[in-house]
C-alpha cells in the first residue's frame, strides 16, 4: 500500500471524516486489520482562513507547499488536499513536489461523467463556487454545466460553513436551509448536487434532495484508496 500525505486541519472537523473514511475504505477492501497508510499535515485553519479572506492565495499556497514538501520528505508518495477550497492553490503545491497530487474536482467529475450527468448543482463556500478554478475544471475538462445558488443563498451557504460546520456546529435550522437550496438548484434544472466543500456531508447527503448527491469528501476519498492499493508501476528495465 501507498503512503498517502494529508494536507488537512481546513477544517478539522472535515479532516477527521477523511481519517475514519480512509481507514474504512481501506478495510472495507483488505478486510482483516488493515488501515489506511497516512502522513497528515494539519494546518491552523486560522491563518489559511485569514489569507482567504484578504485574498492572499499566493501566501496561502506558499503556506501549504511548504507542508507539501514536507509531507514528500518524510516519504509520502502521493498527496491529498483535504478541502475544495484551497484547490485554488492546487497548481503551486503540485510545482513544489515530485509526488502525484490527487486532485478533489478531477475525481468528482471523473464520478459524474460516468454517471452520464451534465447539469449539475454546487454547493460549496464563496471561493469554490465564485471563482473559476474548481467550476472551470469541471466544465472544461469533464463537459459539466454548472449551476450555483443566487447571491444570498451562496452568502449563507458560506457562512453555515465557516460558523458552523468548521466548528463541529451541526444544526437542524441550517439543515432546513440547505435543503431549501438544493431544492432551488433541482428546479432551476440540476440533474444531480456537487457536496463541494468537504465538511457538508456533516450536515445534509443523499436523504436531503430528490437528485443525485456527489460528496466530494467520499469521492476523494475512494479515488485516494485505489490510488494507495493499485499496484505500483515498475520502471523500465
Ligand atoms: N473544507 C472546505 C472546502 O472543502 C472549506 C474550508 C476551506 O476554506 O478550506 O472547501
Amino acid at each position: 500500500m501507498k503512503l498517502l500525505g494529508i494536507l488537512g486541519g481546513m477544517s478539522w472537523t472535515s479532516t477527521a471524516e477523511y481519517y475514519r473514511l480512509l481507514n474504512e475504505e481501506v478495510a472495507a477492501q483488505q478486510g482483516g486489520l488493515h488501515s489506511a497508510r497516512l502522513l497528515l499535515h494539519s494546518v491552523d485553519f486560522e491563518e489559511v482562513a485569514i489569507l482567504q479572506r484578504t485574498g492572499e492565495w499566493d501566501a496561502a499556497g506558499a503556506l501549504l507547499a511548504d507542508a507539501a514538501r514536507g509531507l514528500e520528505r518524510v516519504g509520502a508518495q502521493g498527496l491529498i488536499i483535504a478541502t475544495n477550497t484551497m484547490h485554488r492553490v492546487a497548481d503551486t503545491i503540485q510545482t513544489a513536489v515530485d509526488i502525484p497530487l490527487l486532485h478533489i474536482a478531477d475525481a468528482t467529475g471523473e464520478r459524474i461523467r460516468a454517471a452520464g450527468l451534465t447539469r449539475v448543482g454546487l454547493l460549496a463556500t464563496a471561493f469554490t463556487m465564485e471563482q473559476a478554478f474548481y467550476t472551470g475544471r469541471l466544465e472544461e475538462n469533464y463537459g459539466l454545466g454548472v449551476m450555483v445558488p443566487e447571491a444570498d443563498e451562496r452568502a449563507e451557504t458560506h457562512r453555515i460553513i465557516f460558523d458552523e460546520l468548521c466548528k463541529n456546529d451541526v444544526r437542524p435550522a441550517s439543515r432546513a436551509t440547505y435543503r431549501r437550496i438544493m431544492a432551488g438548484l433541482v428546479q432551476r434544472g440540476a440533474q444531480a448536487i456537487i457536496l463541494g466543500c468537504t465538511e457538508i456531508m456533516l450536515l445534509v447527503g443523499q436523504d436531503d434532495v430528490t437528485v443525485p448527491v456527489f460528496d466530494t469528501t467520499r469521492i476523494h476519498v475512494e479515488a485516494a484508496v485505489q490510488w494507495m492499493l493499485e499496484e505500483e508501476s515498475t520502471p523500465p528495465a
